[in-house]
């Protein structure tokens, strides 16, 4: 086509590259603050503490005790598919909720972050905003990592204009602060509102639970979903080819109009999961009524060859080798724990 000017190729810069995988890994402050929890968890911390304010869209702050961060691997820290959770040669074995060392360089370039981290005896920060880095400089701190990020998206503000209330943000970033709370039971949570200054308000608080794992998870799902969720809730244990299925479902009778109360984790790992939500309505199905929802909390755990949570970059759903096996392990599982509750089906349940 003669008239029309080709345009030339060019390799896109490490800021703009950056900012368009941020579209897909930021998708608005919750987004932010899960990366830098799970961050946080990564490291191993036992206490993460997260402060917000205006619905994290000014100043989001994960602080941690974890393992930190040497000071000369910062840089690297905020480099695009740098990460030391993975050495890249088998995708699928994966122990960490990170691994495709995007947040922190996605962060950056889409907001004001600083990171200050202590590994052995100094301390050190450095700062990216707009996909600017900084240098490194000695800081103080007496463990652990925090990292802050402050006017998110300022520099992308059209993602700006898509941000909700500071309300609606705030409950968001809530959501996932507890759906984390529950994946971790033995860690303690935070998580403080600093919109009005000062010391912020504690809006959310788990101290570390003890016990057994079963014990921790009934008080952290206490501590998050309810006393009234806890107390009636049965206990879930069961497996088969490979898959291990844990957690906590409600009885019939502590159903919900609607699906809130509803977690689902796969290996650690907070998920979304059609198939699974699919799974937990059919155990149900002849237990509750069609606008009733079932409430639990269930973790399968499996093998990390027999799932790929490399579906997407916010991690959120998963895909098994054998899709049949995960369902039907939900269904008998859940289906032999109401029986056993004595809870027959609702159509042969007199009043
Ligand atoms: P990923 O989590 O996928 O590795 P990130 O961009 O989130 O990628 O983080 C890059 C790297 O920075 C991590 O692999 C880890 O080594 C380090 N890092 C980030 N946050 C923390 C933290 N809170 N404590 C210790 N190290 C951290
Ligand atoms: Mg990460």
């Amino acid at each position: 086509n003669i008239g029309v000017e080709r345009p030339a190729i060019r390799q896109l810069d490490e800021a703009a590259i950056n900012r368009i995988a941020a579209g897909e890994v930021v998708e608005r402050p919750a987004s932010a603050v899960k990366e830098l929890v799970e961050n946080a968890l990564d490291a191993g911390a036992r206490r993460v503490d997260v402060a917000v304010a205006a619905g994290g869209k000014t100043l989001i702050r994960v602080a941690d005790d974890g393992h930190g961060i040497a000071a000369a691997d910062l840089p690297l820290a905020l480099s695009r598919h740098a990460t030391s959770k993975i050495d890249g040669s088998d995708l699928l074995n994966i122990h960490s909720f990170g691994f495709r060392g995007e947040a922190l360089p996605s962060l950056g370039a889409v907001g004001r972050l600083k990171i200050t981290s202590r590994a052995g005896a100094e301390a050190a920060e450095i700062l990216v905003a707009g996909g600017q880095m900084g240098a490194v400089k000695p800081a103080a701190l007496n463990q652990g990592t925090v990292v802050e990020l402050r006017d998110l998206f300022f520099a992308t503000p059209a993602r700006l204009k898509f941000l909700r209330s500071d309300r609606a943000e705030m409950q968001a970033i809530s959501e996932v602060v507890k759906r984390l709370a529950m994946a971790e039971p033995f860690v303690s949570f935070t998580l403080r509102d600093m919109s009005g200054g000062g010391e912020g308000r504690v809006t959310f608080r788990a101290d570390a639970e003890t016990g057994d794992m079963f014990d921790a998870l009934h008080g952290r799902l206490a501590r998050v979903m309810g006393a009234e969720f806890a107390e009636n809730a049965l206990r879930i244990d069961a497996g088969r080819e490979g898959l291990h299925l844990t957690g906590y479902a409600a009885l019939p009778t502590y159903s919900r109009g609607s699906a809130v109360a509803q977690y689902l984790f796969v290996n650690g790992r907070p998920v979304r999961d059609k198939l699974l939500v699919g799974a937990l309505r059919g155990a149900y199905a002849d237990f509750l009524s069609r606008d009733r929802h079932p409430a639990a909390a269930l973790f399968l755990d499996c093998d990390p060859h027999l799932v790929d949570v490399n579906v997407h970059p916010a991690k959120a759903e998963v895909r098994f080798r054998e899709p049949g096996v995960a369902r039907g392990l939900i269904v008998s599982a859940l289906r032999h724990a109401l029986a056993g509750a004595g809870h027959r089906a609702s159509s042969t349940v007199a009043g």
